[in-house]
């Protein structure tokens, strides 16, 4: 789907999209429409359900007076709501039912809202950016899908005056969609696609985009002490890889402190010899979602010459039951120098990620550091699919991250950590041990 910005006049083709606020006000430009249709907007909402709230939509077709095959009305819901999350949403709201009914182009009309705030072109920034987050779908495996299945939407134009200015605000969105897509692409991928070796091969494209892509092997990281990591690797015949990614963009000095991402790649999670049942364990394609997030964050910094000094790295291993998987009860020695008995082959995203942490902290000594991780099964049981649980022993950070969840829609929970939970994973036989006796607090634990 293509994105256009366009002079704001009733298209002459396709289907035209206007705005009504809940209560059945219309917008400036609903308002001119029904008087161009002789009333056909106020006629046909009279005979609807469609009152403006939200989302809403309601079709008009063939109306007279005007080119456009169809008339769509959108519900903005109530004008005050109109910020830059509602305006994402009523874009991919309308990118939805586009595809459901068939359209292949659409011109949006934009109109401002009573305190100008936000203005006419950041709107239709915000809603071209929900609309392409919207338009996405994994769909390469596909041979035979029926024609009347398939996407139909070719263009999206928003009809605004000053549509330079839209551009300019839309491009670092569009930018950041395209890393919300390559993550999406990566973590879609079955595991026989994706594994450690072809997702650093992936990691590697972002060269492309100016950024440094240095791949660690086995005999990198077994110098470096990287025994927990490795640990969790040896069940298996695809080898591990670690992938640093760095972006250095205009104005940071490459000898200054970056901020850094960590990522959980675990491209297939069998539990190892503490084996899964095997009900939903497809789902484990997906234990590699935090480096798949590391990598879109890295793609939309690059994308948006994002003017930060950031790097990525991710720990990219497969865990299998085999003749040389590592066994519960199993002493492994990290990079930090710290043992750790392996009481759980299944507890191994914190096995990987203990060493590139370690490693990343180590080598960078970063301002800050956010490891996204599909960590642990514990936290959904506490909070359900809406929240991610977030975890930091930095204030500012953790109010800077729920902050920047809460505005981007992707919601974040702090946990606790403390001495109390330290203690619950002494170990008999070695310094700490990677689960703990009982089921309580295991997502911190
Ligand atoms: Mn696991
Ligand atoms: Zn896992």
């Amino acid at each position: 789907m293509k994105i256009a910005f366009t002079k704001p006049e009733i298209p002459a083709s396709g289907s035209y999209v206007v705005g009504v606020h809940e209560d059945r006000k219309l917008t400036k430009s609903a308002t001119a429409l029904d008087k161009r249709t002789r009333g056909q907007l106020l006629a046909a909402m009279a005979v609807s359900r469609f009152k403006g709230r939200k989302g809403e939509t309601l079709d008009i077709l063939m109306p007279r007076g005007v080119q456009a095959r169809r008339v769509i009305l959108l519900g903005l819901g109530k004008p005050a709501d109109l910020g830059s999350l509602r305006l994402q949403r009523l874009g991919g709201a309308l990118v939805a039912h586009l595809n459901r009914i068939g359209e292949t182009n659409a011109t949006v009309a934009v109109d401002a809202i009573a305190d100008a705030n936000p203005t006419i072109p950041t709107m239709a920034a915000q809603m071209a950016y929900g609309a392409k987050l919207r338009d996405y779908r994994f769909d390469k495996y596909r041979t035979n899908e029926k024609p009347d299945h398939k996407p139909t939407l070719k263009t999206l134009s928003f009809a605004v005056a000053d549509m330079a200015l839209a551009r300019k605000l839309h491009a670092p969105l569009a930018r950041i969609a395209e890393g919300v897509h390559a993550t999406r692409d990566v973590v879609s991928e079955p595991p026989n696609v994706i594994f450690p070796v072809s997702f650093a091969e992936r990691c590697k494209e972002l060269e492309a985009l100016g950024v440094k892509v240095e791949i660690l092997d086995e005999k990198k990281m077994s110098a470096l002490g990287m025994g927990a990591l490795l640990g969790v690797a040896q069940g298996s015949a695809r080898a591990p890889r670690i992938v640093v990614m760095e972006w250095l963009g205009a104005g940071a000095k490459a000898d200054s402190r970056p901020v850094a991402f960590c990522g959980k790649g675990v491209t297939f999670d069998t539990g190892g010899i503490s084996l899964k049942p095997a009900a939903g364990m497809e789902d484990m394609k997906w234990d590699m979602a935090g480096a798949g997030a590391v990598l879109g964050v890295m793609t939309a910094l690059a994308g948006r010459k994002a003017k930060v000094h950031a790097v990525g790295v991710v720990g990219l291993v497969e865990n299998m039951p085999d003749g040389n998987a590592q066994r519960p009860s199993d002493i492994v020695t990290a990079m930090s120098g710290r043992t750790i008995e392996v009481l759980n082959t299944d507890a191994e995203g914190r096995l990987v990620l203990a060493d590139v942490c370690w490693y990343t902290q180590n080598r960078f000594k970063p301002v800050a550091m956010i490891d996204l991780a599909t960590l642990t099964g514990a936290i959904i049981i506490a909070l359900g699919h809406e929240y991610a649980g977030l975890f930091a022993n930095n204030e500012d950070l953790a109010a800077g991250l729920l902050a920047a969840g809460k505005a981007t829609g992707e919601k974040l929970w702090r946990m606790p950590l403390g001495d109390v939970f330290d203690r619950m994973i002494d170990s008999d036989a070695a310094d700490v041990k990677n689960i703990a006796g009982d089921r309580g607090a295991g997502a911190t634990i």
